[in-house]
């Protein structure tokens, strides 16, 4: 593992051949890039401080010829010697425990870090992708979100440093564009989940899933009428990679439109598990968004692309990876 700057070569193997940065791929969707890139014969680079990573998420990568691994926070700017094709910004905690932490941080990797990969995006020539959010849409006054509704979202709050940050982190990508002609490339994340998802996180579906397998209660913050919409991860990185080599630079949502109550999930969990748990109500947090769906039409549209693994097939595929985990595995990586 190397500080800062990255001074080594990975090989080229053809012309079809390219080298991807992931920044955040020690994280969960970053690790199933740097999975499937390393599977398509491409070389990958991954950037990561580890402040919600796990080594355990790339410790497989690790000694192959084509995988690097650096340690660095993108808050400051980053020297990569080599030429990269395309850049995927996935670094910034992503479940609203992680990112209200350190909320100061949050921003900054937000702003600071885009602009760190922007620059080096200019830099080298590279494509880059900005994982951006649904988030964006703050608590959405319409039912489905399309990517041209501008949001209700607050400032002043405890999500503002990551869904404001994540905002004018897309602001950025615009100017670079236009200012400079950098390729940026945005997807609009709707909550993905899947194995890697860190049991710990205080994710709803990882919360869920281990709280279940613990017998320990289910905690529902709130009535739990509030929806969101799922999608697993093999499906999400499928389209972020459509999205990245395709030309479109205007925003694209990326999730799955099946919608549920968040009650309806604490049921369907403990069903899937065979779970004796009992579900407790907690204080519904400031600012939670009471529903969430996306439009898909322009993924479908310019991607072709549309989620294909249904919602109680990834389920069990989360819960089977969970059991493992759990049986104590790998949880000395802990957050
Ligand atoms: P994650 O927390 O598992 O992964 C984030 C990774 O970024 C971690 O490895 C972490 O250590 C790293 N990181 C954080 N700050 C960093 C910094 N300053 N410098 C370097 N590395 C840093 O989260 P995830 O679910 O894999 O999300 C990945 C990206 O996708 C995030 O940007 C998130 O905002 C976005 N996203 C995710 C979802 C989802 O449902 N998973 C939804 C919308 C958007
Ligand atoms: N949530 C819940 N119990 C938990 C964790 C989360 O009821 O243990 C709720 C949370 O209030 C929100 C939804 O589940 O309404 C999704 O939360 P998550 O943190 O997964 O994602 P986000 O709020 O960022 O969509």
């Amino acid at each position: 593992m190397k500080d800062h700057a990255f001074d080594g070569f990975l090989p080229r193997i053809n012309s079809n051949h390219r080298t991807v940065l992931i920044a955040g791929g020690a994280g969960f969707l970053g690790s199933h890039l740097c999975e499937f890139h390393l599977q398509q014969g491409h070389s990958v680079i991954c950037v990561d401080n580890f402040q919600t990573g796990a080594m355990a998420n790339i410790r497989p990568f690790l000694g192959r010829p084509n995988f690097s691994l650096i340690n660095h926070d993108i808050t400051t700017p980053l020297q990569i010697l080599q030429p990269v094709d395309q850049i995927f910004n996935m670094a910034c905690a992503a479940s609203p425990p992680g990112y209200q932490k350190n909320p100061v941080h949050t921003m900054l990797t937000n702003v600071m870090g885009a602009k760190h990969l922007l620059d080096l995006a200019r830099d080298k020539g590279a494509r880059i992708l900005q994982s951006s959010t649904s988030e964006v849409y703050g608590d959405p006054e319409i039912k489905v979100q399309v990517e041209t509704y501008r949001g209700n979202v607050n400032t002043c709050g405890p999500r503002a440093c990551y869904d404001e940050g994540k905002r004018a982190a897309e602001a950025l990508f615009w100017d670079y564009h236009h200012s400079f002609g950098v390729q940026t490339r945005v997807a609009r994340i709707f909550n993905t989940y899947g194995p890697r998802m860190h049991p710990d996180d205080g994710r709803v579906v990882s919360n869920f899933i281990r709280q279940a397998l613990k017998d320990e209660p289910l905690t529902v913050y709130g009535d739990g009428s509030q929806t969101r919409s799922f999608c697993f991860v093999s499906d999400l990185v499928a389209g972020l990679v459509k999205l990245m080599n395709s030309e479109e630079t205007e925003p694209v949502n990326l999730g799955n439109p099946t919608e549920i109550t968040m009650l309806e999930l604490a049921n369907i969990i403990r069903r899937k598990t065979n779970s004796e748990s009992k579900i407790v109500h907690l204080r519904l947090p400031t600012d939670d968004p009471k529903q969430r769906r996306p439009d898909i039409c322009r993924a479908k549209t310019l991607l072709g692309w549309q989620p294909a693994v249904a919602f109680e097939d990834g389920l069990a595929q989360m819960i089977d990876w969970y059991r493992s985990e759990l049986d104590g595995a790998r949880l000395d990586d802990a957050l």
